[in-house]
């Protein structure tokens, strides 16, 4: 990773726009994250008269509309041609296809015309949306999606609920494990689904039966998705990994538990998963991460890579320091005009497996990744396992229910709860950056 910093991250420069000079907005001047975006005309529901998706960039408690930059003559010709293609494909995925030096290319442009003093003021103010005017959509259509288990405290907490001499499979600190998941149920932030209906056994049951789920839990995730791809039968090495990686969202892998114990031998998760997944709507980018970057170590005794990924850059810095947070809302909660609850505490930084090594094993048997292919990082629990990424390791395997504030307790989700995901950077000497919310709520089971 060549974690180059320059005058984007420059942790004095301000904006003109006052709500990106907040300490705690997630998005100053900074970040410049990614999305896709409509003027909803006050409805967040979207609508005949919305329009279609175009591309902007978050900066405060605002949207850059960069369609209506490119209609005012605010970019240079190249970038105004690459903004016009991702409003056409509707995603980011041809933008992010011709990797980092046009990505880099906006960066510098907006960081410089929304600065202070910057010149042309009054003319890019009028391509200012409030995200409280915006319905969003994926940053990118994913043709594909994966989904790892690079969580070693999530895998050692649920292994050992299963098998206490040893929680750990053998191919685990060898391989990335991931399963291959469902690209159609993925949604932006406001999510709102169903609980899944789907045939479970438990452990007294002599037959399986077919219903509503009584085991549904969230998982905190980071999403990661491709930037250029690779042709099939090329894998792309360790070394080179990073070019193809676009930049990094927040993820709920929202999980039917009891589905899953029943259907997942042999093949692993099926429908269990497959019903909902929420992600955070603005991709931040590798650029924005820069500053925020980690050593990627393995403790000692544990096996060392396999030399195709291995490598000096990922070992210097493929990791990621993002603090990570779980929150939840229950429909009393809401009622009574309670905010969101804080669950969990947890750090991607504590990931076994970088996305660089995930990406390079993923495409190593010549699997063609393509532009906008999403991957999961797998549950995100911290070692204190109080602080488990699901509800599953928070409930010793539903058998001690947690107590919130207002003393109702949970040992899966009910119907009604909303829960948010939050990431955010911080380090000395760098302005904090974060991903947004990313927040999706349970609605009762269909008949
Ligand atoms: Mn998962």
């Amino acid at each position: 990773m060549t974690a180059t910093l320059d005058r984007t991250h420059d942790a004095a420069l301000r904006s003109w726009v006052a709500s990106a000079n907040d300490d705690a907005t997630d998005f100053p001047l900074q970040n410049l994250p990614l999305g896709m975006f409509r003027r909803a005309g006050g409805r967040s529901d979207g609508g005949a008269d919305a329009g279609a998706f175009g591309p902007g960039v978050a900066l405060g408690d605002q949207i850059v509309d960069l369609r209506a930059a490119t209609d005012a003559g605010l970019l240079p010709a190249a970038l105004a041609d690459a903004v016009a293609e991702v409003a056409a494909h509707g995603g980011w995925n041809p933008f992010l296809a011709r990797g980092r030096a046009l990505r880099q290319a906006l960066r510098e442009a907006l960081s410089d015309a929304l600065r202070e003093g910057a010149p042309r003021r009054a003319d890019w103010q009028a391509t200012l949306v409030p995200q409280a005017d915006a319905a969003q959509a994926l940053p990118c259509k994913v043709g594909d999606y994966t989904d790892f288990y690079a969580g070693i405290h999530h895998a050692t907490t649920i292994g050992g609920f299963f098998r206490p001499d040893n929680p750990l499979l053998p191919n685990y600190k060898w391989v990335p494990i991931g399963y291959h998941g469902r690209a159609s149920s993925l949604g932006p932030s406001g999510q709102r689904f169903p609980r899944p209906n789907g045939q479970t056994r438990g452990p007294q049951d002599e037959a399986p039966a077919f219903g509503p789920c009584k085991r549904l839990d969230y998982e905190l995730e980071v999403g990661a998705f491709v930037a250029t791809g690779n042709p099939q039968g090329r894998p792309v090495p360790v070394a080179e990994a990073e070019d193809h990686l676009a930049g990094l969202v927040l993820l709920n892998d929202w999980s039917a538990r009891d589905i899953q114990a029943w259907e997942y031998q042999p093949l692993g998760p099926f429908l269990s998963k497959s019903f909902a997944s929420t992600l955070s709507p603005w991709l931040v980018t590798p650029e924005a991460l820069a500053p925020f970057r980690a050593p990627w170590t393995r403790a000692e005794g544990d096996p060392q890579p396999l030399p195709y990924l291995d490598g000096a850059a990922n070992r210097a810095g493929g990791a990621f320091d993002i603090r990570l947070d779980v929150l939840i809302q229950t429909e009393a909660m809401r009622a009574a005009g309670l905010p969101h609850q804080r669950l969990t505490r947890s750090n991607f930084r504590d990931a076994y497996w970088t996305f660089a090594q995930m990406l390079a094993h993923h495409s190593s048997n010549g699997c063609n990744l393509q532009p906008g292919d999403l991957f999961g990082s797998g549950t995100m629990s911290a070692p204190d396992p109080s602080q488990g990424g699901s509800l599953l390791e928070q409930s010793r395997n539903g058998k001690e229910p947690i107590t919130l504030a207002n003393g109702e307790r949970r040992t899966f989700l009910e119907d009604g709860d909303s829960i948010v995901l939050r990431g955010r950077c911080e380090r000395a000497g760098h302005r904090a950056i974060g991903f947004g919310d990313c927040e999706g709520r349970v609605l009762p089971a269909v008949d």
